[in-house]
């Protein structure tokens, strides 16, 4: 399933356009959103999942256009969503609380527990299916964030800094998980974190100005800016890439 922008416009009341004139598609597999902070990453997720209202231009996930009503109805049932931040009831177990979100997906009670073991097993969490989620480290409750997102089975993963204040080997496992659930979905992953995309993404678009500036693979954004002497030693050739890039579109604006 597709993801389409089609000159997308969107600015917060009394705000400058955060979106300007947006348009990106996002095809099967795992891809990465990067952007400066404040480039409008979290805008652009929140217009997906229905949380901010599309008001100028358009945006689809699969058929399913967020203009309207109905659109917006298809979409929820498409896309799962793991923001930022997010809290979990630490009493309840891990099980009953992906249960608990196939449910509120509008799944019958009956299929709710079934679904729960089979997001867990996405997400390497079976063994801990009986475990209190208060009991857990950050990585693990990140892991049950996603289940919770994968518990309707969407074709349409969306995820907002999920690595963020993990450790070294949490992430690992994070990018493990995602990058097996993109084999069989479209993933959407926003990141500050180059590394993360680098090491998970197949392809990336590159949010700046209100646009997206770039799209492609990371050779490809390598090749577009040539890598001269005056880059910085201490970075990798995507990284020197992407710095350059967002340089060049601040000295435009
Ligand atoms: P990113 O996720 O890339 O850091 P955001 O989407 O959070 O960027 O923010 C983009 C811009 O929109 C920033 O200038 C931010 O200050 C502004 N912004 C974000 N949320 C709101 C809000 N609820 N009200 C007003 N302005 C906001």
């Amino acid at each position: 399933m597709r993801v389409t922008a089609e000159d997308l416009e969107f600015g917060y009341r009394r705000g400058r356009r955060v979106l300007d004139g947006l348009s990106w598609t996002v095809e099967p597999g795992v891809t990465g959103l990067l952007g400066p902070n404040g480039s409008g990453k979290t805008t652009l997720l929140s217009l997906l999942v229905t949380l901010l209202p599309v008001r100028s231009g358009r945006l689809l996930v699969g058929d399913h256009d967020l203009a309207t009503a109905s659109g917006r109805a298809g979409a929820r049932r498409a896309l799962g969503f793991v923001p930022q931040r997010f809290s979990l009831a630490g009493e309840l177990t891990v099980a009953d609380t992906v249960a608990y979100a196939a449910w509120a997906h509008g799944l019958g009670r009956r299929e709710c527990g079934a679904a729960a073991l089979r997001a867990l097993d996405l997400v390497d969490l079976t063994d801990l299916a009986h475990h209190r989620t208060r009991t857990l480290s950050g990585g693990q409750r990140q892991r049950v964030g996603i289940a919770a997102a994968l518990a309707h089975d969407p074709g349409v993963l969306v995820l907002d800094e999920p690595t963020a204040g993990l450790d070294p080997g949490q992430r690992l496992r994070i990018r493990e998980v995602v990058a097996r659930l993109g084999r069989d979905r479209t993933v959407l992953v926003s990141t500050h974190l180059i590394e993360d995309v680098a090491h998970l993404c197949s392809r990336v678009g590159v949010l700046a100005g209100g646009r997206i500036e770039f799209h492609g693979t990371f050779p490809q954004l390598e090749a577009m800016i040539e890598d001269g002497s005056e880059g910085s030693p201490h970075g990798s050739g995507f990284e020197r890439a992407y710095d350059r890039l967002i340089t060049r579109i601040g000295e435009r604006a």
